[in-house]
């Protein structure tokens, strides 16, 4: 007699949780390659992550995404960290094998593929400005600078933050990248691709920035998504820039994970589509 075996579990925590749209992704996902799991979201305490963690491990979990606000609590919970998650300070991706959990960051590898392989835009040798210096902003630096930029400037409303961060690439490692930090108003010359990391978008502002930086080879990148244009996607759109949203940085992100865990890549390009299509995104 054949036994069943039930499906490997999987969940993402935050709080809140309910609007994730993680576990649609990871079913597709899931789906597509043939595995046999489940992904299911997970609302933790705001004072009880590491005891939601536990239990879903001892019930056999195999692995969770992490959400806000429990990134840096998932860092310090780790019992081995990859380099990136290292250098992001967060994690947002947990691996749980006997005593140990696996800590990593899928965040900038997933903007870094979203750029390269879906956008098709390569990043080697090229001028690139990142805007911002907060928790995304670190995520992303080390699978930037992987790609060998020519230069990576960091700008950001606060200097000292985008100095920390410029001191972190070089302690990690810049290699032939040269590096800047700057406030807005130092900013010139135009740039291969502006990333947009700055929480400006939340609140549909636009950071101080002048329409010089961009000409139409520029790819301009909000890490935010949503129904209509971010600020700064309209502003770079009237310079008749490449424009793209954070969606596909989402997607890819989700696929590093299930990497992570499954050992198979999942094909995004269709569920990229679906995805823009189901939430009538532009
Ligand atoms: P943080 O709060 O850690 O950092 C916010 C950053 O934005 C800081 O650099 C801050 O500058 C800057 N900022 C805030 N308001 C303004 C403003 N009005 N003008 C200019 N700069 C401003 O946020 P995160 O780094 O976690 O998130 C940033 C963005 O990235 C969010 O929009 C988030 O939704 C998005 N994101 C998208 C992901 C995806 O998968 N698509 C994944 C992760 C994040 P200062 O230091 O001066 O305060």
């Amino acid at each position: 007699m054949n036994a069943i075996l039930s499906p490997d579990q999987y969940v993402v925590i935050g709080n809140p949780i309910a609007h994730s749209k993680s576990p649609a992704i990871h079913a597709r996902f899931a789906s597509l390659c043939k595995q046999h799991m489940e992904y299911q979201p997970l609302l933790a305490p705001l004072d009880g992550f590491a005891a939601s963690v536990a239990a879903f491990r001892d019930g056999g979990g195999k692995g969770a995404n992490v959400t806000v606000p429990f990134k840096l609590q998932a860092y310090a919970l780790a019992t081995q960290l990859t380099a990136r998650a290292q250098l992001a300070g967060a994690v947002n991706t947990l691996s749980f094998s006997g005593n140990e959990i696996f800590g990593d960051n899928t965040d900038g590898v997933g903007l870094v593929n979203d750029i390269v392989r879906n956008a098709g835009k390569t990043l080697k040798g090229k001028r690139v400005l990142l805007l911002g210096a907060g928790g995304a902003a670190r995520g992303v630096l080390l699978p930037l600078l992987s790609e060998q930029p020519s230069e990576l400037v960091i700008a950001n409303r606060t200097l000292s933050k985008a100095e920390e961060l410029l001191v972190l690439a070089q302690q990690h490692g810049a290699g032939s990248v040269k590096l800047q930090a700057c406030e807005w108003a130092v900013l010139s010359g135009r740039f291969d691709v502006i990333i947009n990391a700055t929480s400006a978008s939340l609140s549909d502002e636009l950071p101080p920035i002048s329409a010089t930086l961009f000409d139409a080879h520029t790819l301009a990148y909000d890490m935010m998504y949503g129904a209509q244009l971010t600020a700064f996607l309209r502003f770079a759109q009237t310079q008749g820039a490449q424009l793209r949203d954070g969606l596909g940085m989402l997607v890819e992100q989700a696929a590093e994970s299930f990497y992570i865990w499954r050992g198979v890549r999942p094909d995004t390009a269709m569920l990229l589509l679906e995805l823009r299509e189901a939430l009538e995104l532009p």
